[in-house]
């Protein structure tokens, strides 16, 4: 029986009115009644020749992300976990390695997981966009060298399962967004409850540093969010200020614990039609 999401309410309650419009108990949605068996692969590094997680971490790991998708019914488990201890797969140094560990390693018709050390260039993590309704969609990987990445674990799960289950990230698109858009069922995210989000990908260092298309140049994320609030005075071209949802799963900013209900309605139907279901 469908609970009260409490971990997305006491997430609103702590951060207060930046996260207007995430969901709420009041809504109706969608009820899956569905349990992903992920395949979590842990890397070692070179030194230990230890898996960052251990398997109480790994069980934890899954409760809280799967509180992030209690409102559809949704859960994530770990059904088996492998270590790899081969340490040259700990930080990647292309894309062709992720390739191999896909060969190597990943099962077919599971969602393989590989949490690992680096990555370059994921911004913590890298996945199939509706990977769902793709074959050789199946897999997420995530690094944890990093400080940034390694405390929003779940919450870097929860944003790439989103993609997997076909959610745009809250600044998608080449578009400068505008706060009031009547179009924003067709532009950037796709989604109307999200506000817009001002900011494209971030580069530098994983969350560092963001970059907008109005203010084409590196900034620290400290001068947008501060305690998890948008401080920043910036203006969309109609002169409207930027509200973005700090706080959105699938937003880049640091704060990430939860999804919309319009994010939520997207993902439950993007499941339900997805004509590449084997998990
Ligand atoms: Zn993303």
């Amino acid at each position: 029986m469908r609970t009260i999401s409490i971990l997305i309410f006491l997430c609103m309650c702590l951060l207060g009115s930046a996260q207007e419009g995430l969901h709420t108990r009041n809504i109706q949605l969608p009820c899956l009644d569905k349990n992903f068996n992920l395949f979590i692969h842990l890397s070692v590094d070179s030194i230990t020749r230890q898996p960052y997680l251990t398997n109480t971490d790994v069980q934890d790991l899954m409760t809280e992300v799967s509180g992030f998708f209690e409102p559809i019914c949704l859960s994530v488990s770990a059904c088996e976990i492998n270590v790899l201890e081969n340490y040259t797969f700990h930080n990647i140094v292309d894309e062709r390695r992720l390739t191999e560990l896909r060969v190597l390693w990943g099962k077919p018709r599971r969602l393989n997981v590989y949490i690992l050390g680096n990555i370059p260039r994921a911004s913590c993590g890298v996945s199939t966009y509706y990977g769902i309704n793709k074959a050789g969609g199946n897999d997420i990987y995530l690094e944890m060298d990093s400080a940034e990445c390694r405390s929003s674990l779940a919450g870097q799960l929860a944003h790439h399962l989103g993609h997997f289950l076909g959610l745009a990230d809250t600044y998608h698109g080449d578009d400068i967004e505008i706060v009031d858009d009547p179009l924003c069922a067709i532009k950037n995210d796709s989604i109307c409850d999200t506000p817009s989000d001002p900011f494209g990908a971030y580069a530098g260092n994983a969350g560092q540093y963001i970059i907008s298309d109005i203010l084409p140049e590196l900034i620290p994320m400290s001068d947008f969010v501060i305690n998890c609030e948008f401080v920043h005075a910036l203006r969309d071209p109609q002169q409207v200020y930027y509200q973005p949802q700090v706080g959105n799963i699938m937003s880049a900013y640091p704060c990430k614990c939860g999804f919309t209900n319009g994010q939520f309605k997207l993902m439950a139907n993007n499941y339900e039609n997805s004509n590449h279901k084997p998990y």
